[in-house]
């Protein structure tokens, strides 16, 4: 099997004069259009691109006025269609920013620019990241790479198809619930969902804002941690950003799990998990136990209660975030309306999707002045209960672990009709964002999904700021396995 080309490995590669970045970008740029059928991409920047690219090369030839390099330099990225980015559109999914061109980088995105990162273009994703197969896109739904019939999973559906087809190595996420986590899984990749306030939130479309964070899409977990040092730090524009000491993950991923201990919930091995995934996650906790961890059974018993709470706050705080789109001030405005009010109801009925309404409905409801206390103030106090048991359980362990999802990739369509069989997707990852906790998906096996074979993720949780323990005992998983380095069918690793 072909080497999996990696951050590290372009890394390499752009050291030692094997390839140039503008060398890469044009590959990738090939890739991209060779992969059309899986509408991973909204946008894609080609002249930005090469420009950026042409930069790295001078920088990393010693001809660029002496420069710093990192391990991000010159290679090609992807960002998630929710970021926005300076001169070229950004859509988040939805009709009502199809042509909404933002004058500002969002921190992540600069962030990664000032690493070195070539940014090749947008991906798509669920309109305002409301979903968990992509087929919510104002922009068509994305395909998984696994099996075009199946999707890619969601929000971040379209950073994930990406790197699981290998066209580039590694594409930002966001995930209020779940997607980062969940389309990594579907799709066989590394997906990194960072503590809340590690990484900026400003200049991302905000969905729900006490549990949106940015994160990374990669093939290894050495790669998601040379992305979470680049998109972390502390930023003044972000109000709930922390100004914590770095991550340091990259340097800190050659840890021994001798002694880690590992616990085991219950409840994410419960009603509802395919038998076939719950056998390849036992499979990788054992080889986990093999390599000197020890496993722990602890308790979340209100995380039962994660799903309704979660579809209670993040819609409450979507329907205030999302009121922003009114025809005035962002995007799209109806053609043909009398008088103001018309004007909003017109715009905002044409503009959004039917989830995003539906989203809208709820939250404005459960606000409301007759259902705050029956609803969103009920769905606060579980969130504190929630965060509680993850606290008691973090007594007795180092990380926990479980399933990401308690399925494989499923087929196109076949959740659209089902809101809440849709919602379930995100029963073992919603409660992390509720507690603030860093998790992380990495690849662990396989299940035969029908028309072949889907992949599994192994879930595994951290405390408050602890992303470099998590990527460690992820990376030590993955020097002991290589379902990582499995590309799928017609995709060479390379
Ligand atoms: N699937 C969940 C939702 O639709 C989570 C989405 C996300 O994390 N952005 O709300």
């Amino acid at each position: 099997m072909p080497a999996a080309r990696t951050i590290t490995a372009l890394a390499k590669m752009l050291r030692s004069g094997e390839t140039t970045s503008r060398d890469l970008c044009r590959e990738t740029i090939g890739r991209i259009r060779a992969r059309a059928d899986l509408n991973a991409f909204i946008t894609v920047t080609e002249d930005a691109a090469f420009a950026e690219a042409g930069r790295a090369d001078a920088l990393l030839s010693g001809k660029g006025g002496g420069g710093a390099t990192t391990t991000l330099t010159g290679i090609p990225i992807a960002h998630k269609d929710i970021f926005s980015t300076l001169g070229v559109r950004t859509t988040c999914g939805s009709r009502m920013l199809a042509d909404y061109t933002p004058a500002f980088d969002a921190t992540v995105v600069a962030n990664l620019k000032a690493a070195g990162a070539v940014t090749v273009g947008k991906t798509n994703m669920d309109e305002f990241a409301m979903g968990s197969s992509n087929e919510n896109s104002f922009f068509g739904a994305a395909a998984n790479p696994w099996d075009a019939g199946t999707v890619p999973g969601g929000s971040s559906g379209g950073s994930a198809a990406a790197v699981a087809a290998r066209l580039l190595p590694a594409a930002t996420g966001t995930d209020t619930g779940g997607s980062i986590r969940q389309p990594a899984a579907f799709c066989g990749i590394t997906g990194l969902k960072p503590s809340y306030g590690r990484v900026s939130r400003h200049g991302m479309v905000a969905f729900a804002s006490s549990l949106d964070q940015a994160g990374a899409l990669t093939v290894t977990c050495e790669d998601a941690a040379v992305m979470l040092d680049a998109m972390a730090g502390f930023d003044s524009r972000d109000s709930t950003s922390v100004d914590a000491p770095p991550p340091c993950a990259a340097g800190s991923l050659d840890q021994t799990i001798a002694g880690l201990t590992i616990g085991l919930p219950a409840e994410f091995f419960g009603d509802g998990l395919d038998p076939a995934v719950a056998a390849s996650v036992q499979a990788a906790l054992a080889e986990l136990e093999k390599a000197g961890a020890r496993l722990v059974d602890v308790a979340l018993p209100s995380s039962e209660n994660s799903i309704p709470c979660y579809y209670i706050i993040a819609p409450a705080e979507a329907s205030s975030n999302l009121s922003r789109f009114d025809g005035v001030r962002y995007g799209f405005r109806a053609g043909q309306f009398d008088g103001l009010a018309e004007m909003y109801e017109k715009t905002r009925a044409e503009g959004f999707g039917a989830e995003v309404k539906r989203r809208i409905m709820v939250g404005t409801y459960v606000l409301s002045a007759g259902y705050y206390d029956a609803y969103y103030l009920k769905a606060l106090k579980l969130r504190r209960l929630i965060a509680d048991d993850f606290a008691r359980a973090f007594e007795q362990c180092d990380v926990i672990a479980g399933p990401t999802t308690p399925t494989c990739a499923f087929r196109r369509g076949a959740k659209m009709d089902d809101p809440v069989a849709m919602y379930l997707n995100d029963i073992y990852t919603s409660s992390v964002n509720l507690a603030g906790l860093p998790a992380l998906s990495i690849p662990a096996g396989f299940v035969n999904g029908g028309g072949g074979e889907l992949p599994v993720g192994l879930h595994l949780i951290g405390p408050y700021m602890a992303e470099a323990k998590l990527l460690g005992v992820g990376h030590r998983f993955q020097q002991i396995t290589d379902w990582h380095e499995r590309a799928p069918p017609g995709v060479d690793g390379g």
